[in-house]
Protein backbone atom coordinates (compact mmCIF):
# COMPACT_ATOMS: atom_id res chain seq x y z
CA UNK A 1 0.00 0.00 0.00
CA UNK A 2 1.15 3.15 -0.81
CA UNK A 3 1.52 6.36 1.86
CA UNK A 4 -0.82 8.04 0.14
CA UNK A 5 -3.56 5.11 -0.06
CA UNK A 6 -7.01 6.00 1.59
CA UNK A 7 -7.34 4.94 5.07
CA UNK A 8 -9.47 1.90 4.98
CA UNK A 9 -13.10 1.45 6.36
CA UNK A 10 -13.36 -1.57 5.16
CA UNK A 11 -14.56 -2.78 8.74
CA UNK A 12 -15.49 -5.79 8.81
CA UNK A 13 -12.37 -8.01 7.21
CA UNK A 14 -9.47 -7.79 10.27
CA UNK A 15 -8.10 -10.77 10.07
CA UNK A 16 -7.94 -12.55 13.72
CA UNK A 17 -3.99 -13.37 13.92
CA UNK A 18 -1.81 -12.98 11.45
CA UNK A 19 -1.23 -15.28 7.99
CA UNK A 20 0.91 -17.82 9.69
CA UNK A 21 1.07 -16.13 13.54
CA UNK A 22 -0.38 -18.07 16.41
CA UNK A 23 -4.41 -17.79 17.49
CA UNK A 24 -5.57 -15.55 20.22
CA UNK A 25 -8.21 -17.18 22.19
CA UNK A 26 -8.67 -13.62 23.86
CA UNK A 27 -12.11 -12.37 22.24
CA UNK A 28 -13.42 -15.73 20.55
CA UNK A 29 -17.14 -16.48 21.12
CA UNK A 30 -17.59 -19.65 22.94
CA UNK A 31 -18.78 -21.82 19.96
CA UNK A 32 -15.50 -20.36 17.94
CA UNK A 33 -13.40 -21.29 20.58
CA UNK A 34 -14.54 -24.91 20.42
CA UNK A 35 -14.10 -25.14 16.38
CA UNK A 36 -10.60 -23.93 16.48
CA UNK A 37 -9.52 -26.16 19.61
CA UNK A 38 -11.25 -28.71 17.46
CA UNK A 39 -9.39 -27.76 14.40
CA UNK A 40 -6.01 -27.94 16.19
CA UNK A 41 -6.34 -31.51 17.32
CA UNK A 42 -8.46 -30.90 20.40
CA UNK A 43 -11.32 -34.31 20.40
CA UNK A 44 -14.74 -33.31 19.39
CA UNK A 45 -16.03 -34.70 22.47
CA UNK A 46 -14.05 -33.09 25.18
CA UNK A 47 -13.76 -29.26 22.99
CA UNK A 48 -17.28 -28.16 25.13
CA UNK A 49 -15.40 -29.04 28.07
CA UNK A 50 -12.31 -27.44 27.41
CA UNK A 51 -13.57 -24.27 26.41
CA UNK A 52 -15.02 -23.54 29.77
CA UNK A 53 -11.69 -24.19 31.43
CA UNK A 54 -9.84 -22.61 29.43
CA UNK A 55 -11.97 -19.50 29.26
CA UNK A 56 -12.31 -19.51 33.16
CA UNK A 57 -8.87 -19.42 33.44
CA UNK A 58 -8.22 -16.06 30.71
CA UNK A 59 -11.46 -14.46 32.17
CA UNK A 60 -12.25 -15.73 35.43
CA UNK A 61 -8.69 -15.43 37.19
CA UNK A 62 -6.65 -13.83 35.11
CA UNK A 63 -3.84 -15.90 33.47
CA UNK A 64 -2.01 -15.44 30.36
CA UNK A 65 0.32 -18.57 30.41
CA UNK A 66 -0.86 -21.91 29.55
CA UNK A 67 1.53 -23.44 31.69
CA UNK A 68 -0.70 -22.16 34.72
CA UNK A 69 -3.87 -23.64 33.35
CA UNK A 70 -3.44 -26.82 35.89
CA UNK A 71 -6.27 -28.90 35.51
CA UNK A 72 -5.67 -29.43 31.64
CA UNK A 73 -2.58 -32.36 31.57
CA UNK A 74 0.15 -30.95 31.12
CA UNK A 75 1.19 -32.51 27.31
CA UNK A 76 -2.25 -30.27 26.36
CA UNK A 77 -1.18 -27.51 27.48
CA UNK A 78 1.95 -27.75 25.19
CA UNK A 79 0.46 -28.20 23.02
CA UNK A 80 -1.78 -25.13 23.28
CA UNK A 81 1.19 -23.32 24.09
CA UNK A 82 2.34 -24.18 20.31
CA UNK A 83 -0.68 -22.94 18.58
CA UNK A 84 -2.52 -20.17 20.52
CA UNK A 85 -1.65 -17.49 22.47
CA UNK A 86 -3.16 -15.27 25.01
CA UNK A 87 -2.87 -11.57 23.63
CA UNK A 88 -4.18 -8.26 24.98
CA UNK A 89 -3.42 -4.84 23.67
CA UNK A 90 0.02 -3.34 24.75
CA UNK A 91 -0.20 -0.14 27.18
CA UNK A 92 1.81 3.07 25.82
CA UNK A 93 1.16 5.25 28.78
CA UNK A 94 -0.43 5.52 31.13
CA UNK A 95 -1.49 8.83 32.61
CA UNK A 96 -3.30 9.23 36.16
CA UNK A 97 -5.36 12.45 36.73
CA UNK A 98 -5.28 14.39 39.94
CA UNK A 99 -8.89 13.47 40.72
CA UNK A 100 -7.99 9.69 40.16
CA UNK A 101 -9.21 9.02 36.50
CA UNK A 102 -6.36 6.79 35.16
CA UNK A 103 -5.97 6.82 31.33
CA UNK A 104 -4.52 4.37 29.34
CA UNK A 105 -3.00 4.75 25.40
CA UNK A 106 -2.54 1.29 24.23
CA UNK A 107 -1.63 -0.73 21.12
CA UNK A 108 -2.92 -2.70 18.68
CA UNK A 109 -2.21 -4.83 15.52
CA UNK A 110 -1.46 -2.46 12.85
CA UNK A 111 0.47 -0.10 15.13
CA UNK A 112 -2.78 1.91 15.56
CA UNK A 113 -3.60 3.42 19.33
CA UNK A 114 -6.77 3.63 21.12
CA UNK A 115 -7.48 5.35 24.68
CA UNK A 116 -9.48 3.77 27.66
CA UNK A 117 -10.51 5.84 30.77
CA UNK A 118 -11.13 4.66 34.15
CA UNK A 119 -13.33 6.69 36.06
CA UNK A 120 -12.63 5.48 39.98
CA UNK A 121 -15.85 6.53 42.09
CA UNK A 122 -17.05 5.36 45.81
CA UNK A 123 -17.62 1.94 45.87
CA UNK A 124 -17.56 1.32 42.05
CA UNK A 125 -15.66 2.04 39.09
CA UNK A 126 -16.49 2.80 35.67
CA UNK A 127 -13.89 1.90 32.42
CA UNK A 128 -15.07 3.79 29.26
CA UNK A 129 -14.08 1.72 26.50
CA UNK A 130 -13.02 2.53 22.72
CA UNK A 131 -15.31 0.29 19.92
CA UNK A 132 -13.25 2.02 17.04
CA UNK A 133 -9.97 3.37 16.01
CA UNK A 134 -11.36 7.33 15.53
CA UNK A 135 -14.95 7.35 14.30
CA UNK A 136 -16.54 7.39 10.68
CA UNK A 137 -19.33 10.18 12.05
CA UNK A 138 -18.27 14.11 12.40
CA UNK A 139 -20.57 15.51 15.32
CA UNK A 140 -18.93 18.76 15.42
CA UNK A 141 -18.37 19.12 19.23
CA UNK A 142 -16.63 15.75 19.63
CA UNK A 143 -12.49 15.69 19.79
CA UNK A 144 -12.87 11.85 18.19
CA UNK A 145 -14.90 12.64 15.09
CA UNK A 146 -12.09 15.01 13.97
CA UNK A 147 -9.81 11.81 13.62
CA UNK A 148 -10.74 9.83 10.83
CA UNK A 149 -11.80 6.26 11.19
CA UNK A 150 -8.75 3.89 10.77
CA UNK A 151 -10.62 0.88 11.44
CA UNK A 152 -12.94 -0.80 13.69
CA UNK A 153 -11.75 -2.83 16.85
CA UNK A 154 -12.14 -6.69 16.89
CA UNK A 155 -13.78 -8.46 19.82
CA UNK A 156 -9.98 -9.24 21.77
CA UNK A 157 -8.99 -5.72 21.44
CA UNK A 158 -12.41 -5.05 23.10
CA UNK A 159 -12.76 -7.27 25.42
CA UNK A 160 -8.67 -6.53 25.83
CA UNK A 161 -9.58 -3.58 27.39
CA UNK A 162 -11.01 -4.49 30.62
CA UNK A 163 -8.16 -7.06 31.19
CA UNK A 164 -5.85 -4.16 30.54
CA UNK A 165 -7.71 -2.56 33.06
CA UNK A 166 -8.24 -5.18 35.45
CA UNK A 167 -4.34 -5.99 35.29
CA UNK A 168 -3.38 -2.30 36.37
CA UNK A 169 -5.46 -2.08 38.79
CA UNK A 170 -4.58 -5.60 40.24
CA UNK A 171 -8.38 -6.75 40.40
CA UNK A 172 -7.83 -10.50 39.06
CA UNK A 173 -9.08 -12.63 41.99
CA UNK A 174 -6.36 -14.92 43.59
CA UNK A 175 -7.12 -18.71 41.73
CA UNK A 176 -9.71 -20.50 43.20
CA UNK A 177 -11.18 -17.60 45.75
CA UNK A 178 -14.54 -16.84 46.52
CA UNK A 179 -16.57 -14.47 44.01
CA UNK A 180 -15.94 -10.78 45.51
CA UNK A 181 -18.84 -8.90 45.47
CA UNK A 182 -17.02 -5.21 45.69
CA UNK A 183 -15.02 -4.66 42.38
CA UNK A 184 -12.69 -0.92 41.72
CA UNK A 185 -13.71 -2.41 37.84
CA UNK A 186 -17.76 -3.00 38.37
CA UNK A 187 -18.93 -0.93 35.03
CA UNK A 188 -18.11 -0.78 31.33
CA UNK A 189 -19.66 2.33 29.00
CA UNK A 190 -18.59 2.14 25.48
CA UNK A 191 -18.35 5.47 25.13
CA UNK A 192 -14.82 6.37 24.67
CA UNK A 193 -13.84 6.63 20.91
CA UNK A 194 -16.04 5.55 17.74
CA UNK A 195 -19.80 4.38 17.21
CA UNK A 196 -20.00 1.03 18.71
CA UNK A 197 -23.36 0.10 16.71
CA UNK A 198 -21.03 0.74 13.52
CA UNK A 199 -19.29 -2.43 15.35
CA UNK A 200 -21.73 -4.38 16.00
CA UNK A 201 -20.45 -8.23 16.08
CA UNK A 202 -17.13 -7.68 17.48
CA UNK A 203 -19.03 -4.93 20.61
CA UNK A 204 -21.97 -7.42 21.07
CA UNK A 205 -19.11 -10.74 20.99
CA UNK A 206 -17.45 -9.12 23.74
CA UNK A 207 -19.98 -7.93 25.86
CA UNK A 208 -20.79 -11.59 25.80
CA UNK A 209 -17.87 -11.94 27.67
CA UNK A 210 -17.71 -9.45 29.98
CA UNK A 211 -21.71 -10.50 31.28
CA UNK A 212 -20.73 -14.27 31.32
CA UNK A 213 -21.18 -16.19 34.84
CA UNK A 214 -17.66 -17.63 34.03
CA UNK A 215 -16.06 -14.33 32.09
CA UNK A 216 -15.97 -11.27 33.83
CA UNK A 217 -18.82 -12.00 35.15
CA UNK A 218 -20.41 -8.13 35.39
CA UNK A 219 -24.41 -7.75 35.23
CA UNK A 220 -26.05 -6.40 32.22
CA UNK A 221 -27.14 -3.27 34.10
CA UNK A 222 -23.83 -2.21 34.91
CA UNK A 223 -22.84 -2.47 30.74
CA UNK A 224 -23.77 0.92 29.06
CA UNK A 225 -23.47 1.28 25.42
CA UNK A 226 -23.93 4.67 23.72
CA UNK A 227 -25.05 5.74 20.09
CA UNK A 228 -25.31 8.46 18.59
CA UNK A 229 -28.90 6.83 16.85
CA UNK A 230 -27.93 4.11 14.72
CA UNK A 231 -31.58 3.79 14.21
CA UNK A 232 -31.33 -0.15 12.67
CA UNK A 233 -28.97 -1.01 15.21
CA UNK A 234 -31.03 -0.39 18.34
CA UNK A 235 -33.70 -3.22 18.51
CA UNK A 236 -31.11 -5.83 17.82
CA UNK A 237 -28.90 -4.18 20.58
CA UNK A 238 -31.88 -4.65 22.82
CA UNK A 239 -31.61 -8.83 21.73
CA UNK A 240 -28.43 -9.79 21.32
CA UNK A 241 -27.07 -7.84 23.47
CA UNK A 242 -29.68 -6.28 26.33
CA UNK A 243 -27.03 -4.01 28.40
CA UNK A 244 -28.71 -0.26 29.00
CA UNK A 245 -28.83 2.54 26.12
CA UNK A 246 -27.75 5.76 26.45
CA UNK A 247 -28.36 7.88 23.12
CA UNK A 248 -26.28 10.89 22.45
CA UNK A 249 -29.30 13.09 22.34
CA UNK A 250 -27.86 16.74 22.49
CA UNK A 251 -30.78 18.73 20.53
CA UNK A 252 -34.44 19.19 20.19
CA UNK A 253 -34.96 19.82 16.91
CA UNK A 254 -33.73 18.65 13.66
CA UNK A 255 -32.25 21.78 12.29
CA UNK A 256 -29.97 21.63 15.50
CA UNK A 257 -29.06 18.14 15.63
CA UNK A 258 -28.37 17.97 12.25
CA UNK A 259 -25.61 20.19 12.86
CA UNK A 260 -24.42 18.58 16.17
CA UNK A 261 -25.09 15.11 15.11
CA UNK A 262 -25.07 14.73 11.26
CA UNK A 263 -26.15 11.01 11.56
CA UNK A 264 -29.79 12.85 12.37
CA UNK A 265 -29.65 13.46 8.51
CA UNK A 266 -30.42 9.32 8.19
CA UNK A 267 -31.96 8.98 11.08
CA UNK A 268 -34.02 12.33 12.51
CA UNK A 269 -35.24 12.70 16.01
CA UNK A 270 -38.80 11.15 15.15
CA UNK A 271 -37.06 7.96 13.98
CA UNK A 272 -34.89 7.96 16.54
CA UNK A 273 -38.04 7.99 19.49
CA UNK A 274 -39.49 5.49 17.70
CA UNK A 275 -36.81 2.92 18.24
CA UNK A 276 -36.30 4.06 21.79
CA UNK A 277 -40.01 3.55 22.90
CA UNK A 278 -39.79 -0.55 22.32
CA UNK A 279 -35.85 -0.58 23.80
CA UNK A 280 -36.81 -1.09 27.49
CA UNK A 281 -39.42 -3.61 27.03
CA UNK A 282 -37.21 -5.20 24.80
CA UNK A 283 -34.11 -5.30 26.49
CA UNK A 284 -35.75 -5.82 29.81
CA UNK A 285 -33.52 -2.47 30.95
CA UNK A 286 -35.07 0.11 33.05
CA UNK A 287 -34.60 3.38 31.67
CA UNK A 288 -32.81 4.86 28.57
CA UNK A 289 -30.11 7.78 29.37
CA UNK A 290 -30.51 10.99 27.19
CA UNK A 291 -26.94 12.42 27.03
CA UNK A 292 -27.35 15.75 26.69
CA UNK A 293 -23.99 18.30 26.01
CA UNK A 294 -24.78 21.36 27.08
CA UNK A 295 -23.25 24.07 24.55
CA UNK A 296 -23.12 28.01 25.54
CA UNK A 297 -26.29 29.18 23.20
CA UNK A 298 -26.64 26.69 20.86
CA UNK A 299 -29.01 24.19 22.69
CA UNK A 300 -29.38 24.96 26.22
CA UNK A 301 -32.18 27.25 26.62
CA UNK A 302 -35.10 27.13 28.65
CA UNK A 303 -37.64 26.53 25.27
CA UNK A 304 -34.89 23.54 24.35
CA UNK A 305 -35.77 22.11 27.82
CA UNK A 306 -39.11 22.32 27.70
CA UNK A 307 -39.06 20.84 24.21
CA UNK A 308 -37.23 17.97 25.45
CA UNK A 309 -39.28 16.99 28.21
CA UNK A 310 -41.62 16.77 25.70
CA UNK A 311 -40.47 14.37 22.96
CA UNK A 312 -39.70 12.01 25.27
CA UNK A 313 -42.76 11.69 27.09
CA UNK A 314 -43.52 8.14 27.07
CA UNK A 315 -40.30 6.85 27.61
CA UNK A 316 -38.56 5.60 30.92
CA UNK A 317 -35.78 8.02 30.85
CA UNK A 318 -32.83 10.07 32.64
CA UNK A 319 -31.17 12.59 31.50
CA UNK A 320 -27.51 13.32 31.59
CA UNK A 321 -26.34 16.57 31.04
CA UNK A 322 -22.70 16.65 30.78
CA UNK A 323 -20.81 20.08 30.36
CA UNK A 324 -19.25 20.82 27.20
CA UNK A 325 -15.51 19.93 27.28
CA UNK A 326 -13.31 22.08 25.53
CA UNK A 327 -10.21 20.46 22.86
CA UNK A 328 -8.35 22.89 21.07
CA UNK A 329 -10.13 24.27 17.92
CA UNK A 330 -13.57 23.21 19.03
CA UNK A 331 -16.07 25.54 17.81
CA UNK A 332 -18.24 26.12 21.13
CA UNK A 333 -18.07 27.11 24.59
CA UNK A 334 -19.31 25.06 27.56
CA UNK A 335 -22.85 26.75 29.14
CA UNK A 336 -22.38 28.49 32.05
CA UNK A 337 -23.39 26.78 35.63
CA UNK A 338 -26.03 28.93 35.68
CA UNK A 339 -27.99 27.83 32.54
CA UNK A 340 -27.06 24.34 33.27
CA UNK A 341 -28.67 24.14 36.34
CA UNK A 342 -31.82 26.01 35.35
CA UNK A 343 -31.90 23.60 32.20
CA UNK A 344 -31.33 20.51 34.84
CA UNK A 345 -34.31 22.29 37.28
CA UNK A 346 -37.08 22.12 34.12
CA UNK A 347 -36.64 18.36 33.51
CA UNK A 348 -36.33 17.25 36.80
CA UNK A 349 -39.54 19.07 37.42
CA UNK A 350 -41.30 17.26 35.04
CA UNK A 351 -39.90 14.03 36.37
CA UNK A 352 -37.00 12.99 34.86
CA UNK A 353 -33.75 12.46 36.95
CA UNK A 354 -31.36 15.34 35.46
CA UNK A 355 -27.73 14.98 37.00
CA UNK A 356 -25.06 17.06 35.42
CA UNK A 357 -22.02 15.26 34.82
CA UNK A 358 -18.81 16.05 36.66
CA UNK A 359 -16.54 15.72 34.24
CA UNK A 360 -13.30 13.71 34.97
CA UNK A 361 -9.87 13.63 34.33
CA UNK A 362 -9.81 16.65 32.04
CA UNK A 363 -6.26 17.90 33.44
CA UNK A 364 -5.19 14.26 30.97
CA UNK A 365 -7.23 15.10 28.36
CA UNK A 366 -9.18 12.27 29.08
CA UNK A 367 -12.99 13.79 29.89
CA UNK A 368 -16.01 12.66 26.91
CA UNK A 369 -15.42 13.50 23.83
CA UNK A 370 -11.64 14.80 24.41
CA UNK A 371 -9.83 11.36 23.11
CA UNK A 372 -7.65 11.09 20.19
CA UNK A 373 -4.56 10.07 20.13
CA UNK A 374 -1.63 12.46 19.26
CA UNK A 375 0.32 9.87 18.06
CA UNK A 376 -2.62 8.56 15.46
CA UNK A 377 -2.27 12.22 14.31
CA UNK A 378 1.34 12.86 14.49
CA UNK A 379 1.93 9.68 12.18
CA UNK A 380 -1.05 10.75 9.52
CA UNK A 381 0.54 14.05 9.63
CA UNK A 382 3.96 12.24 8.70
CA UNK A 383 2.08 10.58 5.98
CA UNK A 384 0.34 13.55 4.52
CA UNK A 385 3.65 15.13 4.40
CA UNK A 386 5.37 12.57 2.45
CA UNK A 387 2.33 11.93 0.36
CA UNK A 388 2.76 15.40 -0.60
CA UNK A 389 6.11 15.62 -1.18
CA UNK A 390 5.57 12.45 -3.78
CA UNK A 391 7.20 10.01 -1.33
CA UNK A 392 4.95 6.96 -1.77
N1 LIG B 1 -20.08 7.36 19.59
C1 LIG B 1 -20.89 7.15 20.71
C2 LIG B 1 -20.12 6.90 21.98
C3 LIG B 1 -18.90 7.76 22.26
S1 LIG B 1 -19.12 9.42 22.73
C4 LIG B 1 -21.85 8.31 20.90
O1 LIG B 1 -21.70 9.31 20.22
O2 LIG B 1 -22.77 8.16 21.68
C5 LIG B 1 -19.61 9.43 24.43
C6 LIG B 1 -20.41 10.67 24.81
O3 LIG B 1 -19.58 11.84 24.93
C7 LIG B 1 -21.47 11.00 23.79
O4 LIG B 1 -22.69 11.33 24.38
C8 LIG B 1 -20.87 12.20 23.11
O5 LIG B 1 -21.86 12.92 22.46
C9 LIG B 1 -20.22 12.92 24.25
N2 LIG B 1 -19.24 13.92 23.84
C10 LIG B 1 -18.53 13.95 22.70
N3 LIG B 1 -17.73 15.04 22.68
C11 LIG B 1 -17.96 15.71 23.82
C12 LIG B 1 -17.39 16.90 24.38
N4 LIG B 1 -16.46 17.60 23.76
N5 LIG B 1 -17.86 17.31 25.59
C13 LIG B 1 -18.77 16.57 26.24
N6 LIG B 1 -19.32 15.44 25.78
C14 LIG B 1 -18.92 15.01 24.57
FE1 LIG C 1 -18.32 9.52 16.84
FE2 LIG C 1 -19.72 9.60 19.16
FE3 LIG C 1 -17.84 11.45 18.63
FE4 LIG C 1 -20.13 11.46 17.27
S1 LIG C 1 -19.88 11.80 19.50
S2 LIG C 1 -18.06 11.71 16.40
S3 LIG C 1 -20.54 9.29 17.09
S4 LIG C 1 -17.49 9.26 18.92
Amino acid sequence: MSASAPITQDVHTIPRKLPDGPINLVGLTRARMREVLIEHGTPEKQAKMRVGQIWQWIYQWGVRDFEAMTNLAKAYRVQLAQTFVIELPQVVTRQVSEDGTRKYLVRIAGGHEVEIVYIPEEGRGTLCVSSQVGCTLTCSFCHTGTQKLVRNLTAAEIIGQVMVARDDLEEWPEIGAPKDETRLLSNIVLMGMGEPLYNFENVRDAMKIAMDPEGIQLSRRRITLSTSGVVPEIARTAQEIGCQLAVSFHATTDEVRDKLVPINKKWNIEALLDALRSYPKVSNSERITFEYVMLNGVNDSDEDARRLVRLIEGIPAKINLIPFNEWPGAPYKRSSNNRIRAFADIIYKAGYASPIRTPRGEDIMAACGQLKSATERARKSRKEINAEAGLT
